[in-house]
């Protein structure tokens, strides 16, 4: 890589080393040119797959919009910080897992579903209204029904 300073094209790496858990490889490199040195961090480039929206739309996987999503399930909810992050961290560990290019929507959907299940059953009511756009009042009721009748899958009884 180019020096920062003078922009020379030959460094060498001087020190190497795992850093963050073993999660990056931090290199300390000085520069054959003007001799200064500096940092670089190397870490493992994970792919999320893109989304395919209802329209056929592909987008990038967008986690602020993820998150954005819980925040607004969970809108005054008692829910802590740590418990959607470690949630968002599964989702974004499960698609990446799926080693598919592309999901359908739907499919992350489910995935945000079954994550709000479990951490708080008002705001997986409120993201289930939206995101299955129930038609009427009968539906919304069957679905809390089903959720009343389901044995409890919460991680915090
Ligand atoms: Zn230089």
């Amino acid at each position: 890589m180019h020096c920062p300073f003078c922009s020379a094209d030959d460094t060498k790496v001087i020190d190497s080393r795992l850093v963050a858990e073993g999660g990056q490889v931090r290199r300390r490199r000085e520069c054959l040119g003007c001799k200064e040195r500096f940092t670089t961090y190397e870490l493992a480039e994970l792919v999320m797959p893109r989304v395919i929206k209802q329209n056929g739309i592909r987008e990038p996987f967008d986690e602020v919009k993820l998150r954005s999503g819980f925040a607004r399930a969970l809108e005054k909810r008692p829910v802590p910080v740590e418990e959607i992050e470690a949630r968002i961290d599964q989702i974004k560990h499960e698609l990446r897992a799926t080693g598919e290019r592309e999901i359908p929507s739907r499919e992350l959907g489910e995935l945000v579903m079954s994550a709000l299940k479990r951490l708080d059953q008002v705001a997986y009511v409120r993201f289930a209204s939206v995101y299955r756009s129930f038609q009427d009042l009968s539906e919304f009721r069957d679905a809390i029904e089903r959720l009343e009748s389901e044995p409890a899958e919460t991680d915090n009884p």
